[in-house]
């Protein structure tokens, strides 16, 4: 049961020194039970009272690290505005041992395919699950060394047959593979042997209480690096699940719940897959593992999760250095901008499509776009001409001519007068740069 911060104030040191970033004990003490500070940051605390908050101070939902570096969990909020997301969803791809061996080919090489830049960040899947199909140990065991083999990506092995997982496991043992899935059948033989290798594994009960139950005899075996599956069918009860999985471990610190969440998507249409997964990517799934391989529906899947797991608190930039678009030279116009990625690369996308050969210096504005960036003093014309004398562009130009965005047309004449340039005021929205390019001598 989680302590109150009345209680965890009672075995504070009782400074009020602030050297934890509060001003004092109590206002720590708060910070703790809710999940928002960690104890190692007070160095006054005793190590009585730290054995005895030991409870209180670990994260509600305990980070699973699998394969080459693959993170889950460590949440400690429901919405992301509260704090922020720590981990992505993870998005795994489904290779099952009854495809013959070309299959698996062509499947490993869709999946190793699968690689996406989108605002200057760049996207691939993170995990292969091999999956028992075939109900054939040896066979699995050879498709899982074939796909290790194949690709660096982070591994999964799924069967329920322990001497199936066994087989393919201790080979692999040093990729750190996922295993399960274990249940309340086989779930002594798959947790010692996940044990006995050093793997997280994966604990699968269909309904909550079955779910506890499992987690709590799993422990029993002495072991806590576990992946939940609460092993709903419908889409609808799964996003229930996940719901709740999430509310009891964060809100009630419910310590059996207090791991990641894995689901494996129902759907086969291709569509409605990427569909469902959207769901569980929005709600609360720390990883999906899904059939399909389609690059362009994988695209809109991991486009959402890019949506949601950027933390509007550090918002994504491009380096604001000299950018050039195209085979450039002393003519080419010169635009700036912010360096907000989504302002970047909005103008970089549309100055392409002009056919023009362009410089483009994104201004250092902690990656604010352009009217939040002047409005914050930002986007000042002294700030502006530091930026464009130190980038070097001066000397690449012959001509004097500054491109600035329309939002900010104020600042054109400080900024002719400092610069002794041609500033030219562009369009307002970067979709109007094509036609304002047509103006242009
Ligand atoms: S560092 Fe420790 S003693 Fe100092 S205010 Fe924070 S909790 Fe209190």
């Amino acid at each position: 049961m989680a302590l109150s911060g009345l209680e965890i104030y009672k075995q504070l040191p009782k400074k009020n020194c602030g050297e934890c970033g509060v001003p004092t004990c109590l206002a720590f003490a708060m910070a703790l039970s809710s999940g928002k500070a960690a104890l190692d940051t007070c160095p006054y605390v005793t190590d009585v009272a730290r054995e005895n908050l030991a409870s209180a101070s670990a994260p509600p939902i305990k980070a699973i690290t699998f394969g080459n570096g693959t993170v889950m969990g460590d949440e400690t909020v429901m919405f992301r505005h509260d704090k922020t997301f720590y981990h992505e969803t993870t998005l795994i791809v489904q290779v099952s041992d009854a495809l013959s061996d070309d299959e698996v080919s062509v499947k490993l090489a869709e999946i190793n395919g699968l690689e996406f830049d989108r605002v200057g960040l760049h996207y691939s899947l993170e995990g292969v699950a091999i999956v028992n199909e075939s109900g054939d140990a040896a066979r699995f065991a050879k498709v899982a060394a074939t796909v290790a083999a194949g690709t660096e990506k982070s591994i999964l092995l799924i069967s329920d047959d322990p001497a199936a997982l066994k087989a393919a496991l201790v080979p692999l043992a040093s990729r750190k593979p996922l295993i399960g899935e274990a249940n309340a059948d086989n779930y002594e033989a798959i947790v010692n042997l996940a044990k006995e290798n050093s793997v997280p594994v994966i604990l699968k009960a269909e309904g909550l209480d079955a779910l506890n139950d499992l987690v709590e005899k799993a422990t029993a075996l002495g072991y806590k690096e576990f992946v939940l599956d609460p092993g709903s069918k419908t889409t609808v009860q799964k996003l229930a699940d996940l719901t709740q999985l999430r509310r009891l471990a964060i809100k009630k610190k419910f310590r059996a719940f207090g791991y990641p969440v894995l689901v494996f998507t129902n759907h086969t249409d291709p569509l409605e897959e990427i569909m469902e997964a959207s769901v569980y990517v929005a709600k609360y799934a720390s990883a999906v593992v899904l059939k399909t391989s389609a690059k362009a529906l994988l695209l809109t899947l991991m486009t959402l999760k890019q949506n949601i797991y950027t933390d509007p608190q550090k918002p994504i930039q491009v380096e604001p250095k000299l950018h050039s678009v195209g085979d450039v030279n002393e003519n080419s116009p010169f635009y700036i901008t912010t360096n907000f990625s989504l302002t970047y690369y909005c103008v970089e996308g549309e100055v392409e499509s002009s056919k023009i050969p362009s410089y483009i210096l994104p201004i250092d504005t902690e990656g604010t776009s352009v009217l939040t960036a002047y409005a914050a003093g930002k986007f000042e014309p002294e700030y502006i001409w530091d930026s464009i004398t130190k980038s070097g562009v001066m000397d690449k130009i012959k001509h004097r001519n500054i491109i600035i965005p329309g939002y900010v047309a104020v600042v054109s004449g400080k900024l002719k007068e400092l610069s002794e340039c041609n500033v030219i005021v562009g369009p307002r929205e970067s979709s109007g740069i094509v036609a304002f390019t047509k103006t242009l001598n």
